[in-house]
């Protein structure tokens, strides 16, 4: 039995504590805020119940493999999960509006075909079994597997080149927009492609044509959501580490990795105590992983990822029936948008400026709208949830109130597109910026970190779980296999396997 100290309560590091304490580790958790679940947060006000993170959860089969692994009682013992039908709704720029039925491939094809036209359906299908060819080939190496150190295949993008007349077209490097515009021909299927990147934060003008697996991972492993908000998966996760005998300390800052014999032998809290361990797993931001164990971070850097923006709604008046749960209302300018988010110009990334540049775009708005009491203090009120992806805080100075105001105020316009009456119906608002999440979860300027991608010459892939600090292992987000609630879950078990198998593990058989 080993002593292993685990930095930070996120979904990935509880993750790997839960499976570290089931094989026999004695686990401790110090974590720098005062709850568990990093960004899977709740903000309560009156009644009114919203996730502070994630709102669905897809690829369930992480967290029903963690907990079947960590105890007798499945995951959907512990929290309600619920499929959304539809999983989302589409209102494109130009009025278009489309319904798109929850891991129903047919349903997706005749949806598509009605609202943009003949054809429609059967070319996002034929994308969506192309990229089937991406998911087998990367689901084990880029997810269930340790990152290799020769992973120079994982460079390569496995997304098919497509034939027409009689020639493969492959010019220059495929990126995902590339994939839309050559594939799909149209411009509200390229939007519906590149907006399951956009709201990972990734740029769809550079991520490579495997992305084209974040549509197919949602349309066939569906949309997940948890009674009473995501925030209750962290706490059934939470629970199951301390029925497990994982040790939680909080408001515990870890300043520093001790090292004996150039192994991790413990960490120093921010009181200067200190916290002996065989074993060191950290699912903390790289910038909190430089300065707590310089040795182990990455050089250079990756930069930071964009942010997210969200507004909560309180709203007089019950939620109509038959309302879609997620409706994503999409930008009238992508490159406007596309601009602010990933900077590539240097004109004002948001909410600032004189009213005439691309800092006022309408960004593309995820609408949440849950059905679910326990979200709302009555029948008589609806709770709803906007997100947008954003610059990261710094790029833009998200702490300044009228930019954030000024950028919200665009966000509720854009969603009275789907939700009529908003303003009407409207009792309060509150807004969480890129800055609220840095100093929530402690992610230099609050991005959020995406899921791993192979091609791009390696490009879209994330530190091993591996340091080069014997002893000491990284999970959560900023390691691999990436960001999100799924992928995160899936670092947990990386890190858990190296531990207990060793460092020749090759992933679970
Ligand atoms: C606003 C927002 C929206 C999101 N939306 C989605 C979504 O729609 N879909 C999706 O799949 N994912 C989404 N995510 C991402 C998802 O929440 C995370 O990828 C997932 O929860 C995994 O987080 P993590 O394990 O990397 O830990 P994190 O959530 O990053 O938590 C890290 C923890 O470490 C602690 N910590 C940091 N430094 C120290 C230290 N020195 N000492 C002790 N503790 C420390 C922090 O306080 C924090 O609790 C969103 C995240 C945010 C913030």
């Amino acid at each position: 039995m080993a002593r292993i100290v685990v930095i930070g309560a996120g979904m990935g590091a509880m993750a790997a504590a839960a499976r570290l304490a089931v094989a026999g580790h004695r686990v401790a958790v110090y974590e720098r805020a005062a709850t568990h679940g990093g960004g899977v947060g709740r903000f309560e006000r009156d009644g009114f119940v919203f996730d502070t993170g994630p709102g669905l959860l897809h690829l369930p089969a992480v967290y029903r493999d963690l907990f079947v692994k960590t105890g007798k009682e499945p995951l959907e013992r512990c929290v309600g999960m619920s499929q959304v039908d539809p999983a989302s709704r589409h209102v494109f720029a130009d009025g278009t509006d489309v319904s798109l039925p929850n891991a129903s491939r047919a349903g997706v094809v005749r949806a598509l075909d009605d609202a943009v036209g003949p054809g429609a359906g059967e070319r996002w299908s034929d994308l969506v079994n192309r990229a089937r060819e991406v998911w087998d080939a990367t689901r084990r190496p880029l997810l269930e597997e340790p990152l290799r150190e020769d992973h120079a295949a994982l460079g390569q993008d496995p997304y098919p080149a497509v034939r027409k007349r009689g020639l493969f077209r492959r010019r220059g490097p495929v990126t995902l927009a590339s994939v839309a515009e050559r594939e799909l021909g149209d411009a509200r299927l390229a939007a519906l492609l590149e907006s399951h990147a956009l709201a990972y934060g990734l740029d769809p003008r550079r991520a490579p044509g495997s992305a084209t697996v974040l549509p197919y991972m949602e349309q066939t492993f569906g949309s997940w959501y948890v009674s009473g908000g995501v925030r209750a998966l962290a706490d059934a996760l939470y629970e199951r580490c301390r029925a497990r005998k994982v040790e939680f300390h909080f408001e515990a800052e870890v300043v520093r990795l001790l090292e004996e014999d150039g192994r991790a032998a413990g960490v120093e809290l921010a009181d200067g105590s200190v916290a002996e361990a065989d074993m060191v797993v950290a699912g903390v931001s790289p910038g909190r992983l430089a300065a707590i164990a310089p040795g182990a971070a990455a050089k250079p850097q990756a930069p930071v990822p964009p942010g997210r923006f969200t507004v909560f709604l309180a709203l007089g008046g019950a939620r109509p029936d038959g309302v879609v749960h997620r409706t994503v209302v999409h930008t009238g300018d992508r490159a406007a948008e596309l601009a602010a988010v990933f900077g590539d110009d240097d004109r004002p990334a948001a909410g600032r400026g004189s009213g005439s540049g691309r800092g006022d775009y309408r960004p593309t708005v995820t609408v949440l709208r849950p059905d679910d009491p326990a979200t709302r203090p009555d029948g008589g009120h609806e709770a709803v949830t906007l997100v947008a992806t954003v610059a990261p805080h710094g790029r833009v100075d998200w702490a300044d109130v009228p930019t954030a105001d000024g950028f919200a105020d665009r966000m509720v316009d854009a969603a009275a597109a789907a939700v009529p009456g908003l303003r009407e119906r409207l009792l309060w608002r509150e807004v969480r910026t890129p800055a609220d999440t840095e100093a929530a979860v402690g992610a230099e300027g609050g991005g959020v970190p995406a899921p791993v991608l192979a091609g791009a010459d390696g490009g879209f892939l994330r530190p091993g779980n591996a340091t080069p600090v014997p002893g000491l292992h990284l999970a959560g987000g900023f390691a691999h296999p990436g960001g999100g609630l799924a992928h995160a879950g899936m670092s947990g078990a990386l890190v858990a396997g190296l531990i207990v198998s060793g460092a020749d593990w090759r992933g679970s058989q």
